[in-house]
């Protein structure tokens, strides 16, 4: 690697999600292993040709489902109920992702602060690692068949570990350390075998706060690695923010390079000495949102580096995983478009940038720098209104005076019944919403089915006798998506997909200019369900954070004016909510702890602008419209006071699985609905469970706070399990009600 280019990584799913297919399909049984196989070597084939002009190509970067399932897989650590099963290896990998006969899948979490999620390894003090795969050497000669000559890409053995729960209390995976190094250091000398020149490292986990214990990890860990006579040069990177301390303690070991995040961390300090004798990989193009880079400014700074280090090679800031591929396949308005790169852009901004940092800009440069953008389209109107914002404006009256105007307006009894929101999306109601979009439908015909729907859902909630109801959703296809294809601001796209976890895939919309809502957005679908019943009917609405958290946002202002715009959008839904007679609203949260930093001192900040932005779309509300909130956890840990500064009058939380321990010792200060039926399961919930659970809980809250209701939403499940379940729920609210 002289100065030059590369990424990090790169998406895998496919530009039109054929691995996603292959892999159901597989899954379904239609497909035999080799045809899925063969799906795989045509998507590598494809991405190394993609990356080809790039001067340093990563290779083991493809996943059939997650790259630290396959880490686990390499290093032999898939739990022995799986192996148990009898499978082929693969099968055995897929048991391990999705759970098969008994065997429960391992737990799926968020990967660093992005929204994709990985596989959590199980480690005991009995794990015994020992190299068991080839996956990094098989795929390096794959490409070099093709003539392309890469760079595997590993998962780095401290954050492997970090990430790793363990199986016995007590234990810490991290003293696993020695026994896996043994293992990556036999992978290393079989690459070098091989003749792979340069291995790359990630160690994303010291993006954030670690402890010393942890740091000594780390240097031991590169101490022991760079010191290795005869092995491949190795880069290590430390993507998604700045590597703080870590950087001196890898600029200190003998690796080559050394690969950091100038987009998510742009103040990071290179200003090291013992920098200077390595190659600086320097993340300047953005590997997690999907705006063009800046090709000046990145020049700029990249040529600000030379100082600082022996060479600097331009990349993306991390991988390119969480980027859609190809800007080319869609068709967006072109003032948006002009403004946008996805991985196959970025990768000709990185080579364009390497070479015009090399040789000095030329006719590429010209091309791609002298594009004349246009500006984010501006709404004076929304500037204005934040402009004129006063702190009044995010403070509702003190909760006790609401409490009571909200009791004598809805005469709730104490342990009120509800749902999350969304009843089951019935195959109908996706035909429906196919219909309409292909036109085989009319707007007309399409809004009578909904109501039709909606219909249904009321008479059913007043037949199992909730407390509160809902409309259920049925046009909503996605809780943010809907609410992006009804503001100005945001565009939608038809192939953007990304990766979310193994065969799931997301395509956020694009927040790109001023926010601004042209009309009501859920007026009409809650009204009519009120109509339909005198009991009360919440409007649903999905808060400020949560519509940024899923969204590509616009990085040209802060996103705290972005959500506060969002913010007086919902502020407005709201109040025309309330004109409509709807007297309960709820905003659901539930990626607030999602954004929170990975650095504990960027974590103030954050909590700051996203509570105030929860505030300021519901603090319009009159002190008798009763705002709930909706968050899918429960250990809020060190949430938990933006939490409670959200100041709703409810909030809905996952508790189903944790058996109400969240409850003990959290003085939440208003009203609080600890889920009791768990929708991850398609178990129906027996009443005495239910009413077990409900006894638990009203221990600790008093009963006109303590609400009844599922963990999240029904979208996902069928009727045939939520009518019992539901059914179940009110009785035993009802049963441990009546003993109050
Ligand atoms: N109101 C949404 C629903 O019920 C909430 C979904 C969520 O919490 N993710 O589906
Ligand atoms: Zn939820």
């Amino acid at each position: 690697m002289t100065i030059g280019s590369t990424v990090f990584g790169y998406p895998r799913i496919g530009p039109k999600r054929e691995l996603k297919r292959a892999v159901e399909q597989y899954w379904a049984g239609k497909i035999d292993e080799a045809a899925l196989h063969q799906t795989a070597r045509d998507l590598r084939a494809r991405t190394w040709a993609e990356l080809s002009e790039l001067d340093s190509v990563p290779s083991n970067t493809f996943s059939f489902y997650d790259q630290v399932l396959d880490t686990s897989l390499l290093f032999d650590a898939i739990p022995q109920r799986f192996r148990d099963l009898g499978l082929s290896e693969l099968d055995t990998y897929f048991a391990a992702a999705r759970g098969r006969d008994g065997a429960a899948a391992l737990e799926l979490t968020k990967w660093f602060d992005t929204n994709y999620h990985y596989l959590v390894p199980e480690l005991g003090p009995d794990t015994e690692f020992r190299l068991a795969g080839d996956k990094p050497i098989a795929e390096y000669r794959e490409a070099l068949e093709l003539g392309i000559t890469t760079r595997p890409v590993l998962l780095g053995p401290v954050t492997y570990l970090l990430l790793a729960k363990s199986t016995v209390p007590g234990f810490e995976p991290l003293t696993l350390l020695d026994r896996l190094l043994e293992a990556y250091v036999e992978l290393l000398g079989r690459l070098r075998v091989e003749g792979v020149e340069w291995v790359q490292i990630d160690e994303p986990a010291f993006a954030a706060d670690r402890t010393p214990a942890e740091l000594n990890a780390l240097r031991r860990t590169y101490r022991t690695v760079s010191g290795l006579p005869g092995r491949p040069k190795l880069l290590v990177t430390g993507y998604y923010g700045d590597l703080g301390e870590a950087l001196p303690i890898l600029a200190s070991s003998q690796v080559e390079a050394i690969g950091i995040d100038l987009v998510s961390a742009p103040d990071t300090s290179v200003a090291i000495p013992a920098l200077r004798d390595k190659i600086l990989v320097a993340g300047l193009v953005d590997g997690r949102n999907v705006w063009r880079t800046d090709l000046h400014a990145a020049l700029a700074k990249a040529a600000a580096l030379l100082g600082s280090a022996r060479e600097v090679v331009v990349s993306s800031s991390s991988t390119l995983l969480h980027v859609p591929y190809d800007l080319e396949a869609e068709t967006l308005e072109p003032d948006v478009r002009a403004r946008l790169a996805f991985a196959r852009q970025k990768v000709r901004e990185i080579v364009v940038l390497g070479k015009a940092l090399r040789d000095g800009a030329d006719g590429a440069w010209a091309d791609e720098a002298q594009r004349q953008v246009p500006g984010p389209r501006r709404d004076d109107h929304v500037r204005a209104r934040i402009a004129s914002l006063r702190p009044e404006h995010s403070l509702r009256a003190p909760y006790e005076e609401r409490a009571a105007a909200q009791q004598a307006r809805l005469g709730l009894p104490p342990l009120a019944t509800t749902t999350i929101g969304s009843f089951p999306q019935t195959g109908d109601i996706r035909k429906a919403r196919a219909a309409v979009r292909n036109g085989q439908i009319t707007e007309d015909e399409y809004g009578q089915r909904m109501r039709d729907e909606i219909g249904r859902v009321i008479d059913l909630q007043e037949d199992i006798g909730l407390d509160v109801l809902v409309h259920g959703e049925p046009e909503r296809n996605d809780m943010v998506q809907y609410f992006a294809e009804h503001l100005e601001g945001f565009a939608s796209t038809q192939f953007a997909w990304v990766q979310s976890y193994g065969s799931r895939c997301v395509r956020p919309p694009i927040i790109h200019g001023d926010v601004s809502r042209p009309k009501p957005m859920t007026v009409p679908w809650s009204t009519y369900a009120q109509s339909l019943t005198s009991k009360p009917v919440k409007g649903m609405l999905t808060g400020p954070v949560t519509i940024l958290a899923w969204s590509f946002v616009r990085d040209d202002q802060p996103p705290a004016d972005t959500a506060n715009q969002v913010a007086l959008a919902l502020r407005d839904e709201i109040r025309d909510l309330e004109a409509a007679g709807i007297r309960v609203v709820q905003v659901d949260e539930p990626a607030l702890r999602e954004l929170l930093p990975l650095r504990r001192k960027d974590q103030p900040a954050y909590l700051e602008w996203s509570v105030g932005a929860f505030r300021l779309a519901t603090a319009g509300a009159t002190p008798g419209t009763q705002i709930h909130t909706h968050l899918c956890y429960s250990e809020f840990g060190e949430v938990i006071g933006a939490i409670s500064d959200l100041d709703a009058d409810v909030t809905t939380i996952e508790a189903a699985r944790s058996k109400m321990e969240i409850l003990e010792g959290l003085e939440f200060p208003r009203g609080i609905g600890p889920g009791v039926y768990d929708i991850h399961s398609p178990l129906v919930p027996s009443e005495d469970d239910m009413a077990a659970l409900i006894t638990e809980a009203v221990r600790a809250v008093p009963g006109e706070r303590l609400w009844i209701n599922p963990d999240c939403g029904l979208k996902t499940r069928g009727y045939a399990e939520v009518e019992p379940a539901l059914r179940n729920l009110v009785a035993a609210a009802n049963r441990v009600r009546n003993d109050l």
